[in-house]
């Protein structure tokens, strides 16, 4: 593995420590980057550091033999990501680290690439020189057009929440607003919306929509009503879920309402609309 990568670091006051400092002061002591004068890019990254440090948990660390996915025995390259990376948590590993180590990027397992993601993003946003192609690296997996990295983050991209889905959504934002915005980062942003989007569909789909419910009504209620409002209970009771998706939701001992279509008390009153439909219609 090659271990020159050109200048060492410049000295620039309490940025260049940052690295160092992943995951610990940045987050404790807010303050202290309001001292220095940055440009606005350099804090939009420093935001969305917090932001991954927030939404990406350091435990469990992946398993040991599961760093990398090399076939070739005693592969030089993967034995020494395997080395480095096994035991370490992703906000333990400096800047120039995942630099060293950026064909991490395409040579680990895909568990520790979804553990050592919000590094690499993290790694990036804190110190852009420092990193150098890192982001490059990890844009070509995310964002490349060959099978590997459609394979590689259509995985990943399932693997994360909503919440994880748009720091990768808010770190490909940063970059293309930094750099030429060349074809694999905007493919890359392209790709990580629409998870997002599928993501939120889904969520509205099984969470915010309230289960539906049906209320009781007896025989003799049900002859009362119109042949219209039969024809609305009836699509209505035919509308309610088979089996309950969240049974936290559903009150203990409900007397007056069915919420699904399993409940023996559905068929009962099922039949009953149909009677009452059929003696209005005879
Ligand atoms: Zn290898």
């Amino acid at each position: 593995m090659q271990t020159n990568f050109g200048s060492p670091p410049r000295k620039r006051g309490i940025l260049l420590q940052v690295p160092r400092l992943l995951g610990g002061l940045v987050l404790n002591n807010p303050g202290w980057c309001l001292a220095l004068s940055q440009s606005r890019y350099e804090m939009n990254g420093l935001k969305l550091f917090q932001k991954i440090a927030d939404c990406f948990p350091t435990k469990p660390l992946p398993p040991e033999t599961a760093i990398t996915q090399c076939s070739y025995l005693g592969c030089p390259d993967c034995s020494d990501i395997e080395a480095f990376f096994n035991g370490k948590q992703w906000d333990q590993v400096s800047v120039k680290d995942y630099r060293l180590h950026c064909d991490a990027t395409s040579l680990t397992t895909q568990t520790a690439f979804n553990y050592f993601l919000p590094g690499w993003m993290s790694a990036c946003v804190l110190d852009r020189k420092v990193a150098d192609v890192l982001p490059e690296y990890l844009i070509s997996v995310l964002g490349g057009k060959s099978d590997f990295s459609l394979e590689r983050s259509h995985a990943c991209y399932g693997l994360l929440s909503l919440k994880q889905l748009e720091c990768a959504g808010h770190f490909f934002e940063w970059y293309i607003g930094g750099s030429d915005g060349e074809e694999d980062s905007q493919n890359a942003s392209t790709r990580v919306q629409h998870w997002i989007a599928a993501e939120k569909a889904r969520c509205e789909c099984y969470v915010d929509r309230p289960i539906r419910r049906l209320r009781i009504r007896t025989i003799h209620d049900l002859q009362s009503l119109s042949i219209a409002r039969l024809q609305a209970y009836r699509k209505k009771a035919l509308s309610l879920e088979s089996k309950t998706v969240d049974w936290d939701a559903i009150p203990a001992d409900d007397d007056c309402f069915v919420w699904f279509k399993d409940d023996p008390r559905w068929k009962t009153v099922y039949l009953a609309i149909l009677s009452a439909l059929n003696s209005k219609h005879g």
